[in-house]
C-alpha cells in the first residue's frame, strides 16, 4: 500500500513524475506499486478511466512515467536519474503513448493507456508554452519538476527540500 500522494507541483504531469521521489538518490520511493494505487491516483486527478487499471498496466505506467521524466529533464537541462531510458527510447515510448486513439477526449479516458496519453500530451503542450517556466528542485537527490509560480526564484520544490539542502550543506561544512 502506497503512502498518500502529493499534488504540489501545479501540473498533473509533474505530479505524475512526482509519484516516484528521491529519484536521483540510492533509494527512490515509489507511490504507484499496485493497479489500485494507479486507480486511486488517476481518480484523484480526474482521469479515472472507464476500465479500471489492471495489474499488467503497472509496467506501462512506470515506462511512460520514466520516459516522460527523461524527456522533461533533458529539456530542462537537468541530469537524468540512474537507470533512465536513453532519449531515443524515451521519445519512442512517448510517441507510442500519445498514439493511443481516443474518439472522445471530453469524457473519462477509456483505459489506463488513454489516461497516460492525456498526461503526456499535457506535458508536451505545457513545456512548449512560452509563458510557463519549469524548474527542477535544487536538492540533488530530489530533482522534482515544478512550475515557477512567483517572482521570487524558487530553488526547491518544497520547504522540506530546502531544509534538507540546508542540513546537507551544514554537514558538508562541519565535516
Ligand atoms: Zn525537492
Amino acid at each position: 500500500m502506497a503512502d498518500e500522494f502529493a499534488f504540489t507541483t501545479g501540473h498533473t504531469w509533474a505530479d505524475f513524475l512526482a509519484t516516484r521521489t528521491n529519484v536521483h538518490g540510492p533509494a527512490p520511493a515509489e507511490s504507484l506499486t499496485t493497479a489500485e494505487d494507479v486507480r486511486r491516483w488517476l481518480d484523484a486527478v480526474g482521469l479515472a478511466p472507464d476500465h479500471a487499471p489492471r495489474p499488467d498496466d503497472l509496467a506501462l505506467v512506470h515506462e511512460v512515467r520514466e520516459a516522460l521524466r527523461a524527456v522533461v529533464l533533458t529539456r530542462l537541462g537537468h541530469p537524468l536519474p540512474p537507470r533512465s531510458p536513453d532519449l531515443a527510447a524515451a521519445t519512442a515510448a512517448l510517441r507510442r503513448s500519445t498514439a493511443t486513439a481516443e474518439h472522445d477526449p471530453v469524457t473519462a479516458p477509456n483505459s489506463c493507456a488513454a489516461a497516460l496519453s492525456r498526461i503526456v500530451t499535457s506535458a508536451t503542450v505545457d513545456l512548449g508554452h512560452p509563458a510557463l517556466r519549469f524548474l527542477t528542485c535544487a536538492e540533488p537527490v530530489c530533482g522534482k519538476v515544478f512550475s515557477d509560480r512567483g517572482d521570487t526564484r524558487q530553488r526547491y520544490c518544497t520547504p522540506r527540500c530546502a531544509t534538507r539542502a540546508r542540513v546537507r550543506s551544514h554537514r558538508g561544512k562541519s565535516s
